[in-house]
């Protein structure tokens, strides 16, 4: 097995190695290696774990049919809101029927 301090970093060929990624398991100097979840591990390797981490949470989902939908409720209740609003306004001649057979029932001579 090679001593650590005869091994130099894969990013700085003039800097002693002073840890080794468990991922890679190439040889880094104290600038390029992290700690990460209690462990020691090379820039490339936490990047490379951040980026599937983030994935599952980043992915892409197109909302935009979701959103039409939600907006389409949203106006319809709105007018439905509306018209409610519009109907309280109304006389009572409207709403007991009245109004109708005045205008539509009228026909009968
Ligand atoms: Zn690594
Ligand atoms: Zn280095």
């Amino acid at each position: 097995m090679t001593p650590l301090a005869q091994q130099r970093c894969l990013h700085h060929a003039t800097r002693e190695a002073v840890a080794r990624c468990p991922e890679c398991a190439q040889f880094f100097c104290r600038e390029c290696i992290t700690e990460h979840d209690e462990r020691i591990i090379c820039a490339s390797c936490l990047k490379k774990i951040a980026q599937a981490a983030a994935k599952p949470a980043r992915r892409r989902v197109n909302l935009w049919p979701v959103v039409q939908v939600a907006a389409g409720l949203v106006v319809a209740l709105l007018v439905f809101h509306t018209i409610g609003r519009v109907l309280l306004t109304m006389p009572d001649s409207f709403h007991d029927g009245t109004m109708w057979t005045h205008l539509v029932g009228g026909s009968d001579e």
